[in-house]
């Protein structure tokens, strides 16, 4: 495995900053009416390192929604609780093909959300967070596992919630779907409603470039130096992610990035290079598909230079 020093990780951020902060093209997603607002210009890139130091760039401190990047942090929750077998008997591993907020998927797949990375399946998880039938503990669990894997607690950003709750008819129609075909284990409403919370809560790069991290480094965080979850996760975690994380276009992504990351339509993308580093940036402008575009051109800019590719050599 080629080796890399420090310095030329640095070389390629602070190049992947400076060739694509100017960029144009994309919008802020305008479907939740906090997002649209959000600054379109802000761009940050951090990276964390096994050792726990983050190379970082431009607005990696501001705080913003971490949407569906949130489904890994809550996949990683029910793996460590229900376990492997049971969330892929329950939810499942395979890529939809189709929109994150697909109804058709369910319809097409009627026993199986697919994965817990899309709309559907990430509901589906948050129904199976325990204790089931308790919100508040619950919300505590998700909570608590998202500061455990960024290495420091993430707080409620209490508009974008209100705005995300007034405005998530798609989401209700899934989280009742479900629920139509058994596949929703605990209240479709208030699983919905805990969905929506972990999507609202706000985040820095810095701290998704930790939690990254945390998953490239077998569940042990950089940072805190605390096991997190059991080794024997990534695996699942990490092909959870490479299969879906950019949803319909997630081959297009792998193909030319070579890492597997997860995006979410605040801006964020998160990635993960096994046993090597977490990465992540951040730029409201979303292309048609959900995915931020300065985020996507900086992290393929930055593997593509090192010459890290989860499937071989570039
Ligand atoms: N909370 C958003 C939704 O459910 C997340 C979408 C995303 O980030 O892809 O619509």
């Amino acid at each position: 495995m080629k080796q890399l020093d420090k310095s030329q990780i640095r070389e390629a951020v602070n190049e992947a900053y400076n060739k694509f902060k100017d960029q144009k093209g994309g919008a802020n997603a305008n479907y939740i009416p906090f997002l649209a607002n959000v600054p379109s210009d802000l761009f940050g890139i951090a990276v964390c390192l096994p050792d726990g130091e983050v190379i970082e760039t431009g607005d990696t401190n501001y705080v913003f929604g971490i949407e569906s990047v949130s489904k890994v942090l809550t996949a990683v929750l029910v793996l460590k609780q229900a376990g492997a077998k049971e969330l892929l008997e329950k939810i499942g591993a395979d890529a939809t093909g189709l929109p994150f907020n697909s109804i058709m998927a369910i319809l097409l797949e009627k026993d199986h959300p697919s994965t817990p990375l899309v709309n559907a399946g990430a509901i589906a998880a948050c129904s199976m967070v325990k204790p089931v039938g308790n919100s508040d503990a619950k919300w505590a669990a998700i909570e608590q596992n998202m500061a455990d894997l960024c290495g420091s607690k993430l707080t409620l950003l209490e508009e974008l919630y209100k705005s995300e709750t007034a405005t998530n008819f798609n989401n209700k129609s899934i989280a009742w779907l479900l629920k139509n075909y058994g596949r929703i284990y605990d209240d479709p409403d208030m699983s919905l409603d805990l969905y929506t919370r972990q999507c609202s809560m706000g985040v820095t790069a810095k701290q998704l470039a930790v939690c990254g991290a945390t998953l490239a480094n077998d569940g042990l965080n950089p940072v805190t130096k605390s096991q997190v979850f059991d080794a024997t996760l990534t695996s699942k975690i990490v092909s959870l992610i490479a299969t879906v994380g950019f949803y319909q276009t997630t081959g297009d992504w792998l193909y030319t990035s070579g890492i597997p990351a997860k995006t979410g339509v605040g801006g964020g993308i998160m990635g993960v290079m096994p046993g090597r580093f977490g990465i992540a940036a951040f730029a409201p402008p979303l292309d048609e598909v959900g995915n931020s575009v300065k985020a996507q051109s900086a992290i393929k800019y930055i593997t593509n230079k090192l010459g890290v590719n989860i499937f071989g050599h570039c």
